[in-house]
């Protein structure tokens, strides 16, 4: 065997898992179809200004160990996620906030923000949340849900809220003081110089081989080296012989603007079923640019079918049985490490990913 690991990806779960077994005194060799390194964190200089190219990716984390093992590879700036919520017009705090509340309601104290929360839960009669639906408005509320909720969720997953499962909303923090911070994380920020940088710093010394398809030359890269990460779809290194697993794809229509501030904030999420785009992300903003121009990507959702990116595993029950199938035909390539967000079939943040990526190094090399 020439290599101990053949890494099947070059996003974060690959890079860390290369570059941790690189130190380690392992050979290692990592792959990826694309012509850039970093998965669906790259980042690219447009007008000076580094471009989220798929989806913007806020790196924020509770765990201390993630925090500094990051920081280790790139400088992090203070950037602290506020998005703003555009419905018909009319803008609104996010996460949902006293600023929230204030604007929808005119309540100025929490008791008064809590008290419509609690009236609005009670008339729409929901005692155990089922789904995302009820969990919303039992969360903030009927009009809340209606303005802020239900047309967003519906365009990004493309099920009504009824259908998809409740620890979606789960992921937004419900807050009675004014905090704009969208997450509740301790650490948090962008690194400095886009995350591409901070990948190629993780590659650093570490072969790597852009424009390979792992599926064009299967046997051959799985025979040369022990053991293999995969961080593609799981289904997909099945040749999807059980099924398909849903997955939610994106794509970007990405606009240079001869103008130096098109909407003043990062993202600004349009909430209603109308506008055909979810977001808009103006990415000078992530890093407080000063550049006179200025980049913007609208943001488009759509079922991802064979051939499309995937973005966002769908994880209710029913692709939750299937994946578990997987994971049972996984057992019979032994020498397959799946890993990330596409080969875990999971809504991951990139701190877990960290996390995973650094808890499958140490297992392999102390299991
Ligand atoms: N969400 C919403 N309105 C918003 C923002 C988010 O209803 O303005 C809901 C929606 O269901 C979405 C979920 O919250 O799928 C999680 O949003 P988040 O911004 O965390 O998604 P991501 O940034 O991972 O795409």
């Amino acid at each position: 065997m020439k290599y101990d690991y053949l890494i099947v990806g070059a996003g974060i779960y690959g890079a860390i898992f290369a570059c941790e077994m690189n130190k380690a005194g392992k050979k290692v060799l990592v792959i990826d179809k694309r012509d850039h390194i970093a998965g669906n964190i790259y980042t690219e200089s447009v007008e000076g200004i580094n471009v989220h190219k798929y989806g913007a990716h806020i790196f924020h984390t509770n765990d201390k160990k993630v925090w500094d093992y990051v920081n280790s590879f790139a400088d992090f700036n203070r950037y602290t996620n506020s998005p703003v919520a555009n419905y018909k017009g009319e803008l609104y705090s996010l996460p949902f906030n006293m600023y929230t509340f204030n604007k929808m309601w005119g309540v100025v104290t929490p008791e008064e923000a809590a008290a419509k929360i609690e009236s609005q839960r009670k008339e729409a009669g929901i005692t155990t949340p089922r789904n995302l639906e009820e969990q919303a408005i039992s969360l903030v509320g009927t009009d809340i849900y209606e303005k802020l909720i239900k047309g967003y969720t519906m365009k990004q997953w493309g099920r009504p809220c009824t259908e998809l499962p409740s620890f979606i909303i789960k992921r937004l923090p419900v807050r009675l003081t004014f905090d704009n911070n969208y997450f509740n994380a301790l650490y948090q920020g962008i690194p400095m110089g886009g995350y591409t940088k901070m990948v190629e710093n993780m590659l650093e010394g570490i072969e790597v081989r852009l424009g390979v398809d792992f599926f064009e030359n299967r046997d051959e890269l799985m025979s040369i080296a022990d053991k293999i990460v995969y961080t593609g779809a799981i289904d997909g290194f099945f040749d999807y012989k059980l099924g398909y697993l849903e997955y939610r794809s994106v794509r970007f229509e990405t606009e240079v603007l001869d103008k130096p501030n098109f909407q003043g904030n990062a993202v600004v999420n349009y909430t209603d079923s109308e506008t055909p785009f979810t977001r808009i992300i103006e990415h000078k903003f992530f890093e407080f640019g000063t550049q006179e121009k200025t980049v913007i990507s609208r943001e488009y959702s759509s079922e991802w079918k064979f051939g499309d990116e995937p973005y966002y595993p769908v994880n209710d029950d029913k692709n939750g049985e299937l994946y578990n199938a997987y994971v049972e035909l996984s057992k019979a390539v032994p020498n397959v490490i799946f890993g990330g967000r596409l080969g875990e079939y999971k809504y991951y943040d990139m701190d877990v990913v960290v996390g995973k990526a650094l808890s499958m190094v140490e297992a392999q090399l102390n299991g």
